[in-house]
Order: structure tokens, then C-alpha cells, then sequence
């Protein structure tokens, strides 16, 4: 049976909270883990698919997460989704000739910031990035720099050009947010979540998660 068409059984077994069939449900990984920024998730319909995918432990864990599944979104819906009054929004993506930054005056001094997150591969979040106007507009928070030493084990198991995005995320409210931040709860538990579905499939640290 392939994972991306589960039998109508299969789905009826779905935990109701994190919607993964119950053999991999990760309710009980989740760490509830204090955030002052929110965090938007646009998700590409393929990652929804994926056992490995990163972005449900996130959904479970945050306080503040959104995600929003799709690859072509109307502008006036994704408007709605981008910009809420009140909220300073930045577009967690570097600043690459592909699609440079754009040159905008700074935001009113004060504002809370909302983050905006791509959950997609690289070539797909570029895709994504280029076909709405709306998220290219958007101010961008780049990581300013890489990952802690501790995670190189796990990403090791990856292709080197990528990294989830839990640890984006986490690497950009840590940035944003300061000491005040405490996510390595969430990172230990996407650990041991990186370590089962290895084990799932039978390849420790051989999978590209
Ligand atoms: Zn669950």
C-alpha cells in the first residue's frame, strides 16, 4: 500500500488531533513550546504527503501555527493569509538572484511580526515564491546563521542542502526572539522523530529527511 493513498480504513484509524494514520501518530512527541511570533505555514500539497515531513510536529508544537496547504493560491486569498492589520509580516526566505529581496521602506517601529514560512522543496518553494507576486512583495528574514554543531548528526541524514523546516523555523523564532526562546525540546523530540521514521523505512540514517 503506498503512503500517499491510504485505504478508507487506514484514513478511519487517522488520530484526530495530528491526522497521521494512528501507526504514526506524533501527538506524543509534541512539545508545547511558548512563542510571541506567529507562524504561518505554506505547505506544498506534495510535503502534506510525506511521513518525513517536518511541518505537523511544528503545527503540535507551536502555540501560534497556521498551515495552509496549496500550490496555486488566488491573490485575494492569499492577501488575506499574508497580511493581517496590526502585524509587521516577514517572508522567512534569503535574498538570492532568483528572487532578489524587495527594496521596501521600513515597517511602523513597533509592530509584532508575523512569520511567514515556506514548507516545500527548494525548487518548489522558489516556484511557489515567483508565481505570487504577494509573497515576492513581502519583506524576508534570512537565518543569519547556520544550525548549532549538535544537529549535524541529523543532518548528515540529509541531502546538505537541505534542512527542515522545524529547524528553519525554530532557527528563525530563536533569531527573532532571543534567549527567551526555549526550543530544544522541540528539536530533541524532532530527533527521535527523524530516528523513527528511519526506523519506519528500515534505512537508518540513510533517508533523506
Ligand atoms: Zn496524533
Amino acid at each position: 500500500m503506498s503512503a500517499d493513498t491510504p485505504t478508507p480504513a487506514a484514513r478511519r484509524l487517522a488520530c484526530p488531533r495530528c491526522l497521521r494514520p494512528a501507526s504514526s501518530c506524533l501527538c506524543a512527541l509534541a512539545r508545547p513550546t511558548p512563542h510571541r511570533t506567529p507562524v504561518l505555514v505554506l505547505q506544498h500539497p506534495q510535503e502534506q504527503r510525506q511521513a518525513k515531513n517536518s511541518v505537523a510536529l511544528l503545527r503540535l508544537s507551536l502555540q501560534h501555527c497556521e498551515v495552509v496547504v496549496g500550490e496555486h493560491f488566488a491573490p485575494a486569498v492569499l492577501n488575506a493569509w499574508l497580511h493581517r492589520p496590526g502585524w509587521d509580516t516577514r517572508l522567512l526566505y534569503p535574498d538570492v538572484p532568483a528572487a532578489p529581496a524587495p527594496h521596501l521602506p521600513a515597517a511602523p517601529a513597533g509592530l509584532p511580526l508575523r512569520l511567514v514560512v515556506l514548507d516545500a522543496t527548494w525548487r518548489k518553494s522558489l516556484r511557489l515564491l515567483l508565481a505570487h507576486p504577494a509573497l515576492a512583495a513581502l519583506p524576508r528574514l534570512a537565518l543569519v546563521a547556520p544550525p548549532p554543531t549538535r544537529y549535524r548528526s541529523i543532518r548528515a541524514a540529509r541531502r546538505p542542502d537541505q534542512v527542515s523546516t522545524l529547524e528553519a523555523t525554530v532557527q528563525a523564532l530563536a533569531q527573532l526572539e532571543g534567549p527567551g526562546f526555549h526550543a530544544q525540546p522541540l528539536l530533541d523530540a524532532f530527533d527521535r522523530f527523524v530516528q523513527q521514521v528511519a526506523a519506519r523505512r528500515g534505512g537508518a540514517g540513510t533517508e533523506a529527511v
